[in-house]
């Protein structure tokens, strides 16, 4: 049995045995596979609103699992944060997806999702330096994707640490907005470059007016602040329409293209369109 604050004891169940077996055998794996670099990358299209060219890709993380197939990043991102393994998993991404972007076409831009916790040590702005070093890329190149749970820590150390990334010429793009807790007063505090719009609102999108409100009023908020917006998961026409007419500039979602491990042919056909 396990205490509990009252000093009340509640049963510890097979289930629970088994689920704390599961966790940690995950655990072990997910270090495993840090240290043979197993992890993967899929990269998936930003376009411009205006016209669909592929203005780069986010990379997301994928980890082909021996035992599960493909365990989701909604699962083992958050045991690398929580068992202290997400820098190490963050600096290979970052590694690897700037790797790949050097051989895309110079106007194309690599995301990289960043955790909270990271953004609160000095040491996470030098990784950057090392990975822009080591890979050669442009820094103009790379965009850094946060969230509002960077809040969570001191906000003048973060403000402090996206401020020299900023410096470096490094992107900043606030991820999932409005799904947070913090207040729209950060976005004049914080030095971001681009916003971008939660999944969650770009599905009701046609649905529900006072949402498509809210909708066009952020991306008319940003614009009066100097940044670009990007919608998310963006899966119809009906959708690209509405947000193509309230001036988002940026589109990510299955309508565009999946994430893929190797994004050649999109960025192929990207150029096709072009000529
Ligand atoms: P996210 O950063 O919001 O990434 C977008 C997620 O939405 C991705 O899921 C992507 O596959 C999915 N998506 C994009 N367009 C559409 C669409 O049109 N329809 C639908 N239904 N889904 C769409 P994914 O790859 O499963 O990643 C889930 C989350 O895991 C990410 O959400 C991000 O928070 C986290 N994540 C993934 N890779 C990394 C990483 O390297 N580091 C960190 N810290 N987090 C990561
Ligand atoms: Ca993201
Ligand atoms: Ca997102
Ligand atoms: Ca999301």
């Amino acid at each position: 049995a396990k205490a509990k604050g009252t000093g009340q004891f509640v049963e510890f169940t097979p289930e629970m045995q088994a689920a704390q077996d599961e966790r940690f055998l995950l655990q072990r794996e997910l270090e495993v596979a840090l240290e043979t670099q197993a992890l993967e990358v899929a990269f998936q299209p930003l376009v411009r609103s205006s016209n669909r060219q592929v203005m780069g890709f986010e990379a997301l993380a994928r980890w082909p699992h021996p035992r599960l197939g493909a365990v989701s990043p909604g699962v083992f991102i958050p045991l690398a944060e929580s068992t202290g393994l997400i820098g190490q998993l963050t600096e290979q991404m970052l590694f690897k997806a700037c790797s790949a972007a050097l051989h895309w076409p110079n106007h194309m831009i690599v995301a990289v999702n960043i955790s909270p916790v990271l953004l609160r040590s000095e040491e996470f702005v030098q990784n950057i330096v090392k990975v822009l070093e080591q890979t050669g890329l442009a820094a103009q190149r790379l965009e850094v994707e946060i969230t509002e749970g960077v809040f969570v820590y001191d906000t003048e150390r973060v403000v402090g640490h996206l401020k020299a990334l900023r410096a470096l010429g490094v992107q900043v793009a606030m991820d999932d907005f409005g799904t947070g807790y913090s207040s729209l007063n950060y976005l004049t505090r914080l030095p971001i470059s681009k916003l971008k719009i939660d999944k969650s609102f770009v599905d009701r999108i046609g649905e529900d007016s006072a949402n498509d409100a809210v909708v066009s009023c952020v991306v008319g908020l940003a614009k009066t602040l100097g940044i670009a917006t990007t919608a998310e998961g963006v899966e119809t026409e009906a959708q690209a329409t509405l947000l193509r007419g309230v001036g988002c500039d940026y589109f990510q979602g299955y309508l565009f293209g999946r994430p893929t491990i190797d994004p050649t042919a999109t960025i192929i056909a990207s150029r096709n369109n072009l000529a």
